[in-house]
């Protein structure tokens, strides 16, 4: 039996303003029964605005895939903590695979944005995982392991009540291999137990999700694992009845 208590979708750089309409519509005619799941959407940043406006639903909750750690001022381009809050942002992204990858977001830039995130009282979803090469080399837990402490290490307890750490291996990742979920289980009861000994009791109820080609037809079995608390979904998240069955798996 399932019992995932939060599925996150992101678009990554994709959608319309005509998708946060059906996607909220597709989300609201089956909130009853999954009423102990909380979804949160994670569209562009163009999207934000018109994403909370359809967003009036006890369950559902405003995302950002990234944010600038810094304060407002002289950041041409980049988006504020408080420019989110006002859009009614709960939710950020950050350390993602792809932003570590393609712009060069080094562990210290993350932590900056993980300590602004939940200093803000926002949740900060944190992603970690290891490559294919890494896997074969066996370095998955000190490669995450390391990612968790450069992350979280000046985290308090209070701060780390805002935190979700997402394990997405990157060969997982929008390549359709997906995790088997007694993998995706052996990493994520490590990452259990690395939250538990950093913030104690903490650590013990912070959700932790899989993510990496996370589909309606194996959203079940990955969820249904010990430490498997949700999931952070791609692809799959930008398809209304995909979506809608991965947060029924949940
Ligand atoms: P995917 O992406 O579900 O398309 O593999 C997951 C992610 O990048 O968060």
């Amino acid at each position: 039996m399932a019992n995932a208590s939060l599925v996150i979708g992101n678009w990554k750089m994709n959608g319309n303003a005509a998708l946060t309409r059906s996607m909220t519509a597709a989300l609201r005619e089956q909130q009853e029964p999954t009423a102990n799941v909380k979804v949160v959407v994670c569209p562009p940043f163009t999207l934000l605005g018109e994403l909370t406006r359809h967003c009036y639903y006890d369950n559902i909750a405003v995302g950002a895939q990234n944010v600038n750690a810094h304060n407002n001022g002289a950041h041409t381009g980049e988006i504020s903590l408080a420019m989110l809050q006002e859009l009614g942002v709960e939710y950020v992204i950050v350390g993602h695979s792809e932003r570590r990858a393609m712009y060069a977001e080094d562990n210290a830039a993350i932590a900056a944005k993980v300590t602004a995130v939940t200093a803000a009282g926002l949740t900060a979803v944190l992603c970690v995982g290891e490559d294919k090469e890494q896997r074969n080399n066996d370095q998955t837990w000190s490669v995450i392991e390391q990612q968790l402490s450069a992350a979280c290490n000046e985290l308090s307890r209070q701060q780390a009540s805002k935190l979700v750490v997402a394990y997405e291996p990157v060969w997982a990742i929008g390549t359709g291999e997906t995790a088997t979920p007694e993998q995706a289980q052996q990493v994520h009861s490590k990452i259990r137990g690395w939250l538990k000994q950093q913030f104690d009791a903490v650590g013990d109820e912070t959700e932790i999700l899989y993510g990496g080609s996370v589909k309606a037809d194996n959203a079940a079995e990955l969820f249904a694992q010990q430490d498997i608390d949700g999931g952070l979904i791609g692809g799959a998240s930008l398809k209304e009845q995909d979506f809608v069955a991965i947060v029924q798996a949940a």
